[in-house]
């Protein structure tokens, strides 16, 4: 039997939209994991590299210096990028916010926003250990070489599986056209 090729995932700012569609390929986990092995994903939660790995999957763009730290030890061990979603590949939802001063969507948060009641001493949370927002919210390629792009928010299930079985056996799927989505 042929070696088994090793599978990361993370979500950086994402929903785990992304995540959930990936376990929508529902009784095709099963092909599936008779041909990969999980290393670092929180579908199995391992939190560390244990080792190189052939295909990392990101979710999510990059809103912090957290995120930014990730997607680069991702690039470093996986040999194959693929960005995730509509998140990943251009930013998506959370970049709603990048036509706004960053200042501007602290404030709003946490001290003049309508929905701001418990914090009655207008603290903005500042503790060393917080990851450092950046001024905008990065697509991954921004960052990082992406290699591919699943499209979609999030791609549908039958998607992930034809990409990820072409990327493990190298054969070219069929894709229907109904199953992208590029929103
Ligand atoms: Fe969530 Fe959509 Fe972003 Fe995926 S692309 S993380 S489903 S918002």
């Amino acid at each position: 039997m042929a070696e088994k090729k090793i599978i990361a995932t993370t979500s950086l700012a994402g929903c785990f939209g992304c995540h959930m569609s990936i376990l929508d390929i529902d009784e095709r986990l099963l092909d599936l994991i008779e041909i990969v092995e999980f290393n670092k994903s929180p579908i199995n939660d391992i939190k560390k590299f244990t080792r190189k790995c052939d295909i990392g999957l990101i979710e999510g763009g990059c809103c912090n210096s957290e995120n930014v730290h990730v997607l680069k030890l991702f690039r470093e061990n996986c040999r194959i990028l693929v960005a995730l979603g509509e998140c990943a590949i251009m930013g998506g939802l959370p970049a709603m916010r990048n036509g706004i001063p960053l200042k501007e969507c602290i404030e709003e948060a946490y001290l003049n926003g309508i929905t701001v009641h418990s914090n009655t001493q207008k603290i903005v949370p500042n503790d060393p250990e917080l990851p450092i927002l950046l001024d905008r919210v990065y697509p991954c390629s921004d960052i990082v070489k992406i290699d591919y792009s699943i499209p979609g928010c999030p791609p549908h299930a039958d998607l992930i599986w034809a990409t990820l079985y072409s990327l493990i056996t190298g054969k070219e799927s069929d894709i229907p056209y109904e199953v992208f989505k590029y929103d």
